[in-house]
Protein backbone atom coordinates (compact mmCIF):
# COMPACT_ATOMS: atom_id res chain seq x y z
CA UNK A 1 0.00 0.00 0.00
CA UNK A 2 1.12 3.55 -0.96
CA UNK A 3 2.54 5.04 2.50
CA UNK A 4 1.23 8.14 2.31
CA UNK A 5 -2.39 6.55 1.50
CA UNK A 6 -1.67 4.56 4.68
CA UNK A 7 -0.47 7.55 6.74
CA UNK A 8 -3.82 9.26 5.96
CA UNK A 9 -6.09 6.02 6.30
CA UNK A 10 -4.22 6.40 9.91
CA UNK A 11 -4.92 10.01 10.45
CA UNK A 12 -8.51 9.53 10.14
CA UNK A 13 -8.66 6.60 12.52
CA UNK A 14 -6.90 8.86 14.54
CA UNK A 15 -9.58 11.82 14.15
CA UNK A 16 -12.09 9.06 14.85
CA UNK A 17 -10.68 8.58 18.21
CA UNK A 18 -10.58 11.90 18.92
CA UNK A 19 -13.86 12.54 18.76
CA UNK A 20 -14.76 9.29 21.01
CA UNK A 21 -15.06 9.89 24.79
CA UNK A 22 -11.78 10.37 26.47
CA UNK A 23 -11.46 6.96 28.07
CA UNK A 24 -13.01 4.71 25.36
CA UNK A 25 -11.59 6.01 22.45
CA UNK A 26 -12.66 3.18 20.44
CA UNK A 27 -16.72 2.66 20.79
CA UNK A 28 -16.20 -0.73 18.84
CA UNK A 29 -14.37 -3.15 17.33
CA UNK A 30 -13.36 -2.08 13.78
CA UNK A 31 -11.13 -3.04 10.73
CA UNK A 32 -9.59 0.20 9.57
CA UNK A 33 -6.83 -0.27 6.96
CA UNK A 34 -3.95 -1.85 7.76
CA UNK A 35 -4.10 -1.23 11.42
CA UNK A 36 -6.75 -3.74 13.03
CA UNK A 37 -8.37 -2.96 15.81
CA UNK A 38 -10.19 -5.00 18.21
CA UNK A 39 -12.54 -3.84 21.55
CA UNK A 40 -10.76 -5.97 23.25
CA UNK A 41 -9.86 -9.97 23.17
CA UNK A 42 -10.33 -13.20 25.82
CA UNK A 43 -6.31 -12.47 26.59
CA UNK A 44 -5.74 -8.57 26.36
CA UNK A 45 -6.30 -8.33 30.24
CA UNK A 46 -5.46 -12.12 31.24
CA UNK A 47 -2.27 -13.28 32.10
CA UNK A 48 -0.72 -16.60 33.87
CA UNK A 49 -0.63 -15.01 37.11
CA UNK A 50 -4.04 -14.29 36.64
CA UNK A 51 -4.33 -11.44 39.89
CA UNK A 52 -4.76 -8.34 37.93
CA UNK A 53 -7.47 -8.30 35.32
CA UNK A 54 -6.69 -4.38 33.43
CA UNK A 55 -8.93 -4.02 30.29
CA UNK A 56 -7.30 -2.13 27.31
CA UNK A 57 -9.82 0.07 25.39
CA UNK A 58 -8.84 -1.41 22.36
CA UNK A 59 -6.12 -4.07 20.99
CA UNK A 60 -4.01 -4.12 17.56
CA UNK A 61 -3.11 -6.84 15.78
CA UNK A 62 -0.16 -5.58 13.72
CA UNK A 63 1.21 -7.57 10.38
CA UNK A 64 4.22 -5.33 10.40
CA UNK A 65 6.22 -3.29 12.68
CA UNK A 66 5.47 -0.16 10.37
CA UNK A 67 2.19 -0.46 11.72
CA UNK A 68 3.00 -0.19 15.56
CA UNK A 69 5.57 2.68 14.28
CA UNK A 70 3.13 4.66 13.11
CA UNK A 71 0.53 4.22 16.08
CA UNK A 72 3.54 4.93 18.39
CA UNK A 73 4.28 8.09 16.34
CA UNK A 74 1.00 8.99 16.12
CA UNK A 75 0.19 8.92 19.20
CA UNK A 76 3.26 10.46 21.09
CA UNK A 77 2.47 13.75 17.92
CA UNK A 78 -0.86 14.39 19.04
CA UNK A 79 -1.95 16.01 22.30
CA UNK A 80 -4.98 14.52 21.76
CA UNK A 81 -4.50 10.78 23.32
CA UNK A 82 -2.25 12.41 25.93
CA UNK A 83 -3.35 9.66 28.38
CA UNK A 84 -3.28 7.18 25.87
CA UNK A 85 -0.88 4.06 27.31
CA UNK A 86 0.06 1.25 24.66
CA UNK A 87 1.32 -2.44 26.61
CA UNK A 88 3.05 -4.91 24.03
CA UNK A 89 1.86 -8.30 24.92
CA UNK A 90 4.19 -11.30 24.03
CA UNK A 91 2.69 -14.84 25.33
CA UNK A 92 0.74 -13.28 28.49
CA UNK A 93 2.92 -15.27 31.15
CA UNK A 94 3.61 -11.67 33.73
CA UNK A 95 2.58 -12.67 36.82
CA UNK A 96 1.40 -8.63 37.60
CA UNK A 97 -0.60 -7.26 34.49
CA UNK A 98 2.61 -6.19 33.33
CA UNK A 99 1.54 -6.63 29.59
CA UNK A 100 -1.38 -5.24 30.36
CA UNK A 101 -2.56 -1.58 29.48
CA UNK A 102 -5.84 -0.24 31.42
CA UNK A 103 -7.90 1.96 29.12
CA UNK A 104 -5.18 1.83 26.82
CA UNK A 105 -3.73 -0.24 23.99
CA UNK A 106 -2.32 -3.91 23.88
CA UNK A 107 -0.83 -4.76 21.00
CA UNK A 108 -0.95 -8.61 20.42
CA UNK A 109 2.55 -9.54 19.19
CA UNK A 110 1.80 -12.72 17.83
CA UNK A 111 0.02 -11.58 14.87
CA UNK A 112 3.31 -10.38 13.56
CA UNK A 113 5.06 -12.50 10.88
CA UNK A 114 6.23 -15.39 12.01
CA UNK A 115 8.81 -16.45 9.52
CA UNK A 116 12.00 -17.40 11.45
CA UNK A 117 15.55 -17.28 9.12
CA UNK A 118 18.67 -19.36 10.14
CA UNK A 119 22.02 -18.35 9.47
CA UNK A 120 25.04 -21.00 9.75
CA UNK A 121 28.37 -19.70 10.59
CA UNK A 122 31.17 -20.84 9.15
CA UNK A 123 34.91 -19.92 10.09
CA UNK A 124 34.17 -16.01 9.62
CA UNK A 125 31.36 -15.66 12.16
CA UNK A 126 28.34 -17.38 14.31
CA UNK A 127 25.03 -19.13 13.59
CA UNK A 128 22.50 -16.96 14.42
CA UNK A 129 18.15 -16.79 13.86
CA UNK A 130 16.60 -13.73 12.94
CA UNK A 131 13.14 -13.96 14.78
CA UNK A 132 10.30 -11.95 14.61
CA UNK A 133 9.56 -10.21 18.74
CA UNK A 134 6.35 -12.18 19.03
CA UNK A 135 7.47 -15.50 18.25
CA UNK A 136 7.78 -18.31 21.00
CA UNK A 137 11.14 -20.16 21.84
CA UNK A 138 9.65 -23.39 20.90
CA UNK A 139 8.69 -22.08 17.34
CA UNK A 140 12.54 -20.94 17.41
CA UNK A 141 13.81 -24.36 18.67
CA UNK A 142 11.64 -26.25 16.51
CA UNK A 143 12.70 -24.35 13.08
CA UNK A 144 16.68 -24.13 14.57
CA UNK A 145 16.94 -27.81 15.06
CA UNK A 146 15.94 -28.15 10.79
CA UNK A 147 19.37 -26.91 10.66
CA UNK A 148 21.06 -29.06 13.82
CA UNK A 149 21.51 -25.32 15.66
CA UNK A 150 19.60 -24.06 18.47
CA UNK A 151 20.02 -21.11 21.32
CA UNK A 152 22.27 -21.37 23.43
CA UNK A 153 20.32 -20.36 26.41
CA UNK A 154 17.14 -20.68 27.71
CA UNK A 155 13.85 -20.38 29.71
CA UNK A 156 12.58 -23.57 31.86
CA UNK A 157 9.40 -22.70 29.52
CA UNK A 158 9.13 -22.28 25.82
CA UNK A 159 5.68 -21.13 25.33
CA UNK A 160 7.22 -17.63 26.04
CA UNK A 161 7.71 -14.86 23.67
CA UNK A 162 11.22 -13.77 22.79
CA UNK A 163 10.30 -10.08 23.15
CA UNK A 164 8.90 -11.26 26.46
CA UNK A 165 11.62 -13.08 27.87
CA UNK A 166 14.34 -10.21 26.29
CA UNK A 167 12.47 -7.69 28.30
CA UNK A 168 13.30 -9.36 31.29
CA UNK A 169 16.23 -11.58 31.11
CA UNK A 170 15.38 -15.04 30.39
CA UNK A 171 17.53 -17.65 32.85
CA UNK A 172 17.38 -21.06 32.88
CA UNK A 173 20.30 -23.81 33.96
CA UNK A 174 22.18 -22.82 30.79
CA UNK A 175 22.60 -19.13 32.21
CA UNK A 176 25.98 -20.13 34.65
CA UNK A 177 27.81 -21.20 31.26
CA UNK A 178 26.05 -19.13 28.19
CA UNK A 179 24.73 -16.53 30.37
CA UNK A 180 20.99 -15.22 30.64
CA UNK A 181 19.28 -14.89 27.04
CA UNK A 182 20.19 -10.82 26.99
CA UNK A 183 23.70 -11.89 26.99
CA UNK A 184 22.73 -13.81 23.35
CA UNK A 185 21.79 -11.73 21.67
CA UNK A 186 23.37 -9.99 18.64
CA UNK A 187 21.10 -7.35 17.10
CA UNK A 188 17.44 -6.19 18.07
CA UNK A 189 14.63 -4.18 15.57
CA UNK A 190 12.71 -1.72 18.28
CA UNK A 191 10.21 0.34 17.40
CA UNK A 192 10.68 3.35 19.73
CA UNK A 193 7.70 4.63 22.12
CA UNK A 194 8.44 7.91 19.74
CA UNK A 195 7.53 5.36 16.83
CA UNK A 196 11.08 5.60 15.34
CA UNK A 197 12.15 2.16 13.75
CA UNK A 198 15.77 1.60 15.26
CA UNK A 199 18.26 -1.76 13.92
CA UNK A 200 20.30 -1.72 17.29
CA UNK A 201 23.42 -4.00 18.43
CA UNK A 202 26.24 -3.16 21.04
CA UNK A 203 27.70 -1.34 18.32
CA UNK A 204 25.35 0.29 16.35
CA UNK A 205 23.07 2.06 18.56
CA UNK A 206 23.96 0.53 21.34
CA UNK A 207 22.03 2.79 23.90
CA UNK A 208 18.89 1.51 22.67
CA UNK A 209 20.17 -2.12 22.31
CA UNK A 210 21.00 -2.41 26.17
CA UNK A 211 18.41 -0.20 27.16
CA UNK A 212 15.84 -2.55 25.54
CA UNK A 213 17.47 -6.06 27.11
CA UNK A 214 15.94 -6.90 30.35
CA UNK A 215 13.98 -3.07 29.97
CA UNK A 216 10.89 -4.30 30.88
CA UNK A 217 9.04 -2.90 27.64
CA UNK A 218 10.21 0.38 29.11
CA UNK A 219 11.83 1.93 25.56
CA UNK A 220 10.66 -0.02 22.79
CA UNK A 221 8.68 -2.45 21.30
CA UNK A 222 11.06 -5.42 19.76
CA UNK A 223 10.11 -6.47 16.57
CA UNK A 224 13.46 -8.76 15.60
CA UNK A 225 15.90 -10.30 17.60
CA UNK A 226 19.02 -11.87 15.98
CA UNK A 227 19.56 -14.86 18.62
CA UNK A 228 23.29 -16.45 18.79
CA UNK A 229 22.87 -20.22 17.97
CA UNK A 230 25.16 -23.60 18.60
CA UNK A 231 25.23 -26.94 17.19
CA UNK A 232 22.38 -28.85 18.58
CA UNK A 233 23.19 -31.70 20.39
CA UNK A 234 21.40 -35.30 19.88
CA UNK A 235 20.60 -36.19 23.53
CA UNK A 236 20.86 -34.78 27.01
CA UNK A 237 22.28 -36.95 29.86
CA UNK A 238 19.37 -35.61 32.91
CA UNK A 239 21.01 -36.27 36.19
CA UNK A 240 19.35 -35.77 39.44
CA UNK A 241 20.42 -36.16 43.13
CA UNK A 242 19.34 -35.50 46.81
CA UNK A 243 20.74 -33.71 49.96
CA UNK A 244 19.14 -33.24 52.79
CA UNK A 245 21.69 -30.23 53.89
CA UNK A 246 21.56 -26.93 52.33
CA UNK A 247 24.82 -26.10 52.55
CA UNK A 248 26.49 -29.36 50.96
CA UNK A 249 23.72 -29.12 48.24
CA UNK A 250 25.06 -25.53 47.13
CA UNK A 251 28.37 -26.52 47.71
CA UNK A 252 27.76 -29.21 45.16
CA UNK A 253 25.68 -26.84 42.89
CA UNK A 254 28.86 -24.48 42.71
CA UNK A 255 30.75 -27.08 42.04
CA UNK A 256 28.82 -27.86 38.64
CA UNK A 257 28.98 -24.25 37.59
CA UNK A 258 32.40 -24.04 38.10
CA UNK A 259 33.25 -26.64 35.60
CA UNK A 260 30.88 -25.46 32.25
CA UNK A 261 33.35 -27.60 30.03
CA UNK A 262 31.57 -30.51 31.23
CA UNK A 263 28.35 -29.39 32.40
CA UNK A 264 25.53 -28.16 30.46
CA UNK A 265 22.85 -26.82 32.64
CA UNK A 266 22.89 -26.83 36.42
CA UNK A 267 19.53 -26.42 38.30
CA UNK A 268 18.43 -27.14 41.61
CA UNK A 269 14.72 -27.54 44.27
CA UNK A 270 13.90 -27.59 47.66
CA UNK A 271 12.00 -30.90 48.34
CA UNK A 272 9.29 -29.49 50.74
CA UNK A 273 6.90 -32.58 50.37
CA UNK A 274 6.13 -35.60 48.59
CA UNK A 275 4.11 -33.44 45.99
CA UNK A 276 6.74 -30.92 45.47
CA UNK A 277 9.17 -34.19 44.83
CA UNK A 278 6.39 -35.80 42.12
CA UNK A 279 5.04 -32.60 40.85
CA UNK A 280 8.97 -31.79 39.42
CA UNK A 281 9.85 -35.50 37.84
CA UNK A 282 7.92 -36.07 35.09
CA UNK A 283 10.79 -37.67 33.55
CA UNK A 284 11.82 -39.71 36.68
CA UNK A 285 8.93 -41.16 38.59
CA UNK A 286 9.85 -44.91 37.31
CA UNK A 287 13.29 -44.35 38.51
CA UNK A 288 12.73 -42.90 42.14
CA UNK A 289 13.06 -44.84 44.75
CA UNK A 290 13.65 -41.77 47.28
CA UNK A 291 11.04 -41.79 49.85
CA UNK A 292 12.17 -39.04 52.43
CA UNK A 293 11.31 -38.83 55.98
CA UNK A 294 9.82 -35.78 56.25
CA UNK A 295 8.72 -36.01 59.94
CA UNK A 296 12.05 -37.03 61.48
CA UNK A 297 13.21 -36.38 65.21
CA UNK A 298 10.27 -33.95 66.02
CA UNK A 299 10.73 -31.71 63.47
CA UNK A 300 9.20 -31.04 59.58
CA UNK A 301 12.75 -31.90 57.48
CA UNK A 302 12.75 -30.42 53.74
CA UNK A 303 15.29 -32.17 51.13
CA UNK A 304 17.16 -30.38 48.37
CA UNK A 305 17.72 -31.86 44.80
CA UNK A 306 20.13 -30.86 42.41
CA UNK A 307 19.57 -31.07 38.58
CA UNK A 308 22.40 -31.39 36.07
CA UNK A 309 22.58 -32.13 32.46
CA UNK A 310 25.31 -33.20 30.24
CA UNK A 311 25.33 -33.17 25.18
CA UNK A 312 26.07 -35.53 24.21
CA UNK A 313 27.92 -33.44 21.57
CA UNK A 314 30.51 -32.58 24.40
CA UNK A 315 31.47 -35.81 24.61
CA UNK A 316 31.18 -38.74 22.28
CA UNK A 317 27.96 -40.51 23.50
CA UNK A 318 29.58 -43.52 24.99
CA UNK A 319 31.42 -40.97 26.99
CA UNK A 320 28.23 -39.59 28.35
CA UNK A 321 28.19 -41.71 31.12
CA UNK A 322 31.99 -41.52 32.33
CA UNK A 323 31.68 -38.10 32.78
CA UNK A 324 28.46 -37.91 34.45
CA UNK A 325 30.26 -40.38 36.78
CA UNK A 326 33.21 -38.70 37.52
CA UNK A 327 30.91 -35.49 38.26
CA UNK A 328 28.64 -37.87 40.71
CA UNK A 329 32.04 -39.33 42.44
CA UNK A 330 32.95 -35.38 43.45
CA UNK A 331 29.83 -34.57 44.83
CA UNK A 332 28.62 -35.13 48.39
CA UNK A 333 24.68 -35.95 47.71
CA UNK A 334 22.85 -38.55 49.92
CA UNK A 335 24.85 -41.97 48.63
CA UNK A 336 23.26 -44.02 46.54
CA UNK A 337 20.39 -41.20 45.80
CA UNK A 338 20.72 -40.10 42.71
CA UNK A 339 18.67 -40.60 39.11
CA UNK A 340 19.34 -40.40 35.51
CA UNK A 341 17.82 -40.54 32.14
CA UNK A 342 18.87 -39.99 28.55
CA UNK A 343 16.23 -38.07 26.84
CA UNK A 344 16.32 -36.46 23.31
CA UNK A 345 17.19 -32.62 23.25
CA UNK A 346 14.08 -31.31 22.22
CA UNK A 347 12.16 -33.47 25.07
CA UNK A 348 14.75 -32.07 27.70
CA UNK A 349 14.28 -28.31 26.86
CA UNK A 350 10.66 -29.40 26.65
CA UNK A 351 10.01 -30.50 29.87
CA UNK A 352 8.10 -28.22 31.49
CA UNK A 353 5.29 -28.64 28.76
CA UNK A 354 4.74 -32.28 30.31
CA UNK A 355 4.05 -30.71 33.15
CA UNK A 356 1.69 -28.59 32.11
CA UNK A 357 -0.05 -30.87 30.68
CA UNK A 358 -0.66 -32.84 33.53
CA UNK A 359 -1.60 -29.79 35.13
CA UNK A 360 -4.03 -28.89 32.93
CA UNK A 361 -5.58 -32.33 32.77
CA UNK A 362 -6.08 -31.57 36.49
CA UNK A 363 -6.91 -27.99 36.33
CA UNK A 364 -4.30 -27.16 38.01
CA UNK A 365 -2.55 -24.78 35.32
CA UNK A 366 -5.29 -21.93 34.67
CA UNK A 367 -5.39 -21.20 38.37
CA UNK A 368 -3.76 -18.00 40.04
CA UNK A 369 0.08 -18.21 40.76
CA UNK A 370 1.46 -15.94 43.54
CA UNK A 371 5.11 -16.09 41.98
CA UNK A 372 8.41 -14.84 44.26
CA UNK A 373 11.39 -14.83 42.27
CA UNK A 374 14.76 -13.33 43.40
CA UNK A 375 18.46 -12.70 42.95
CA UNK A 376 20.00 -13.82 45.70
CA UNK A 377 24.19 -12.89 46.80
CA UNK A 378 26.09 -16.26 47.57
CA UNK A 379 26.73 -14.51 50.90
CA UNK A 380 22.74 -14.23 51.59
CA UNK A 381 21.77 -17.59 50.78
CA UNK A 382 21.81 -19.75 53.73
CA UNK A 383 20.10 -16.66 55.48
CA UNK A 384 17.09 -16.53 52.65
CA UNK A 385 16.79 -20.36 52.63
CA UNK A 386 16.17 -20.23 56.40
CA UNK A 387 13.76 -16.73 55.72
CA UNK A 388 11.62 -18.46 52.81
CA UNK A 389 11.24 -21.66 55.14
CA UNK A 390 9.82 -19.43 57.53
CA UNK A 391 7.37 -18.13 55.63
CA UNK A 392 5.96 -20.94 53.73
CA UNK A 393 3.99 -23.90 55.15
CA UNK A 394 5.52 -27.18 53.64
CA UNK A 395 2.65 -29.18 53.94
CA UNK A 396 -0.01 -27.00 52.23
CA UNK A 397 2.47 -25.62 49.39
CA UNK A 398 1.80 -26.17 45.55
CA UNK A 399 4.58 -25.59 43.19
CA UNK A 400 7.70 -25.59 43.46
CA UNK A 401 10.29 -23.71 44.95
CA UNK A 402 13.96 -23.48 42.28
CA UNK A 403 17.16 -22.68 43.48
CA UNK A 404 20.07 -22.37 41.38
CA UNK A 405 23.27 -20.34 41.20
CA UNK A 406 23.94 -18.08 38.49
CA UNK A 407 27.94 -16.22 37.62
CA UNK A 408 27.38 -12.67 37.24
CA UNK A 409 30.56 -11.98 35.18
CA UNK A 410 27.80 -13.85 32.29
CA UNK A 411 26.02 -10.73 32.40
CA UNK A 412 26.35 -7.31 30.63
CA UNK A 413 26.00 -4.60 33.06
CA UNK A 414 25.39 -2.36 30.48
CA UNK A 415 21.66 -4.06 29.91
CA UNK A 416 18.69 -3.04 31.53
CA UNK A 417 18.61 -6.33 33.91
CA UNK A 418 19.02 -5.44 37.74
CA UNK A 419 21.13 -7.59 39.88
CA UNK A 420 22.16 -8.09 43.62
CA UNK A 421 25.22 -5.30 44.14
CA UNK A 422 28.30 -7.45 44.18
CA UNK A 423 29.91 -5.97 47.30
CA UNK A 424 33.60 -6.52 45.80
CA UNK A 425 33.74 -9.70 46.98
CA UNK A 426 35.20 -12.34 44.72
CA UNK A 427 32.83 -14.91 46.12
CA UNK A 428 30.35 -12.77 45.26
CA UNK A 429 31.06 -13.73 41.03
CA UNK A 430 28.46 -16.18 42.42
CA UNK A 431 24.73 -15.21 43.25
CA UNK A 432 21.23 -17.78 43.24
CA UNK A 433 18.09 -17.23 41.80
CA UNK A 434 15.59 -18.33 43.88
CA UNK A 435 12.04 -19.07 42.39
CA UNK A 436 8.87 -19.43 44.73
CA UNK A 437 6.95 -21.08 41.85
CA UNK A 438 3.33 -21.01 43.59
CA UNK A 439 -0.28 -22.33 42.47
CA UNK A 440 -3.05 -21.33 44.50
CA UNK A 441 -5.93 -23.87 43.49
CA UNK A 442 -9.51 -22.07 44.24
CA UNK A 443 -11.14 -25.19 45.37
CA UNK A 444 -8.39 -24.67 48.56
CA UNK A 445 -7.10 -21.00 48.19
CA UNK A 446 -9.55 -18.72 47.45
CA UNK A 447 -9.24 -14.50 47.20
CA UNK A 448 -8.32 -14.22 51.41
CA UNK A 449 -5.88 -16.91 50.97
CA UNK A 450 -4.68 -15.43 47.63
CA UNK A 451 -4.06 -12.40 49.17
CA UNK A 452 -2.43 -13.98 52.35
CA UNK A 453 -0.03 -15.43 50.28
CA UNK A 454 0.85 -12.39 47.88
CA UNK A 455 1.21 -10.57 51.94
CA UNK A 456 3.66 -13.09 52.89
CA UNK A 457 5.72 -13.12 50.18
CA UNK A 458 5.73 -8.78 50.17
CA UNK A 459 7.20 -9.41 53.37
CA UNK A 460 9.88 -12.00 52.30
CA UNK A 461 10.83 -9.54 49.77
CA UNK A 462 11.08 -6.54 51.99
CA UNK A 463 13.06 -8.56 54.52
CA UNK A 464 15.64 -9.91 52.04
CA UNK A 465 16.13 -6.95 49.66
CA UNK A 466 17.24 -5.24 53.05
CA UNK A 467 21.11 -4.62 52.85
CA UNK A 468 21.96 -7.54 55.37
CA UNK A 469 21.02 -10.05 52.40
CA UNK A 470 20.85 -8.06 49.64
CA UNK A 471 18.80 -9.41 47.49
CA UNK A 472 16.72 -8.23 44.16
CA UNK A 473 13.65 -9.22 43.26
CA UNK A 474 13.55 -10.84 39.10
CA UNK A 475 9.89 -10.35 37.40
CA UNK A 476 8.72 -7.93 40.26
CA UNK A 477 5.92 -5.65 39.65
CA UNK A 478 6.98 -2.63 42.32
CA UNK A 479 4.04 -1.02 44.36
CA UNK A 480 5.29 2.90 43.71
CA UNK A 481 7.59 5.02 41.32
CA UNK A 482 9.97 4.75 45.00
CA UNK A 483 9.79 1.40 44.90
CA UNK A 484 11.21 0.82 41.54
CA UNK A 485 13.73 3.58 42.18
CA UNK A 486 15.20 1.50 45.31
CA UNK A 487 14.75 -1.66 43.01
CA UNK A 488 17.48 -0.23 40.07
CA UNK A 489 19.71 1.41 43.30
CA UNK A 490 23.03 3.24 41.78
CA UNK A 491 20.73 2.68 38.37
CA UNK A 492 17.89 4.53 38.75
CA UNK A 493 19.52 7.60 36.54
CA UNK A 494 20.66 5.36 33.42
CA UNK A 495 17.03 3.85 33.73
CA UNK A 496 15.18 7.51 33.71
CA UNK A 497 17.36 9.07 31.21
CA UNK A 498 16.93 5.94 28.79
CA UNK A 499 13.00 6.41 29.50
CA UNK A 500 13.41 10.23 28.37
CA UNK A 501 15.57 9.37 25.47
CA UNK A 502 13.46 6.67 23.79
CA UNK A 503 9.93 7.09 25.38
CA UNK A 504 9.52 10.89 27.10
CA UNK A 505 5.71 10.56 27.09
CA UNK A 506 6.01 7.39 29.04
CA UNK A 507 3.17 5.43 26.36
CA UNK A 508 4.63 1.88 26.55
CA UNK A 509 4.21 -0.61 29.29
CA UNK A 510 1.94 0.75 31.80
CA UNK A 511 1.69 -2.45 33.21
CA UNK A 512 5.00 -2.05 34.98
CA UNK A 513 4.01 0.63 36.95
CA UNK A 514 7.29 2.71 36.74
CA UNK A 515 6.64 5.89 34.96
CA UNK A 516 2.81 7.71 34.23
CA UNK A 517 2.26 8.78 31.16
CA UNK A 518 2.89 12.39 30.31
CA UNK A 519 1.38 15.25 28.10
P1 LIG B 1 4.47 -10.89 28.43
O1 LIG B 1 3.89 -11.31 29.74
O2 LIG B 1 3.58 -10.88 27.27
O3 LIG B 1 5.19 -9.47 28.58
C1 LIG B 1 6.10 -9.22 29.63
C2 LIG B 1 6.58 -7.75 29.56
O4 LIG B 1 7.34 -7.57 28.38
C3 LIG B 1 5.43 -6.75 29.46
O5 LIG B 1 5.81 -5.56 30.10
C4 LIG B 1 5.28 -6.53 27.97
O6 LIG B 1 4.70 -5.28 27.67
C5 LIG B 1 6.72 -6.63 27.52
N1 LIG B 1 6.85 -7.15 26.16
C6 LIG B 1 6.29 -8.26 25.64
N2 LIG B 1 6.68 -8.42 24.37
C7 LIG B 1 7.51 -7.40 24.09
C8 LIG B 1 8.25 -7.00 22.95
N3 LIG B 1 8.21 -7.70 21.82
N4 LIG B 1 9.00 -5.87 23.02
C9 LIG B 1 9.07 -5.14 24.16
N5 LIG B 1 8.37 -5.46 25.27
C10 LIG B 1 7.62 -6.58 25.24
N6 LIG B 1 11.51 -16.58 33.07
C11 LIG B 1 12.80 -16.95 33.07
O7 LIG B 1 13.69 -16.10 32.98
N7 LIG B 1 13.17 -18.26 33.16
C12 LIG B 1 12.25 -19.26 33.23
O8 LIG B 1 12.60 -20.42 33.30
C13 LIG B 1 10.88 -18.90 33.19
N8 LIG B 1 9.94 -19.86 33.22
C14 LIG B 1 8.63 -19.49 33.20
C15 LIG B 1 7.66 -20.49 33.22
C16 LIG B 1 6.33 -20.16 33.20
C17 LIG B 1 5.29 -21.25 33.23
C18 LIG B 1 5.95 -18.80 33.19
C19 LIG B 1 4.50 -18.42 33.24
C20 LIG B 1 6.90 -17.80 33.18
C21 LIG B 1 8.25 -18.13 33.17
N9 LIG B 1 9.25 -17.16 33.14
C22 LIG B 1 10.55 -17.53 33.14
C23 LIG B 1 8.92 -15.74 33.17
C24 LIG B 1 8.87 -15.16 31.77
O9 LIG B 1 10.16 -15.08 31.22
C25 LIG B 1 8.32 -13.74 31.79
O10 LIG B 1 7.08 -13.71 32.40
C26 LIG B 1 8.20 -13.21 30.37
O11 LIG B 1 7.78 -11.88 30.41
C27 LIG B 1 7.19 -14.03 29.63
O12 LIG B 1 7.19 -13.70 28.28
P2 LIG B 1 5.82 -13.31 27.62
O13 LIG B 1 6.03 -13.35 26.17
O14 LIG B 1 4.71 -14.08 28.17
O15 LIG B 1 5.75 -11.78 28.13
Amino acid sequence: MDFALFCTRVDILLLLIALCSPCKFIQSPMDFGPLNFHQTTNTSSLDFGRIVFDSPTAVLRPHSPREISLLLSSLSASSSFNKVTVAARGAGHSIHGQAQALDGIVIEMDSLPSAISIHRGGESGSSYADVGGGALWIELLRESLKFGLAPRSWTDYLYLSVGGTLSNGGISGQTFKHGPQISNVLQLDVVTGKGEQVTCSSTESSELFFAALGGLGQFGIITRARILLQDAPQKVKWVRAFYDDFETFTEDQELLVSMPDAVDYVEGFIVLNEHSLHSSSVAFPSHLRFTPEFHGKGRYRVYYCIEFAIHDHQVESTDVERVATQLLRKMSHIPSHFYSVEVSYFDFLNRVRMEEAILRSRALWEVPHPWLNMFVPKSGIGEFKDLLLDNISPTDFEGLVLIYPLLRDKWDANSSAVLPDGGGRAEEQVMYIVGVLRSANPATCAAQCLQDLLRRHRRVAQAATAPRIGAKQYLARHPSQGHWQDHFGRHWDRFVARKAQFDPLGILAPGQGIFPRTH
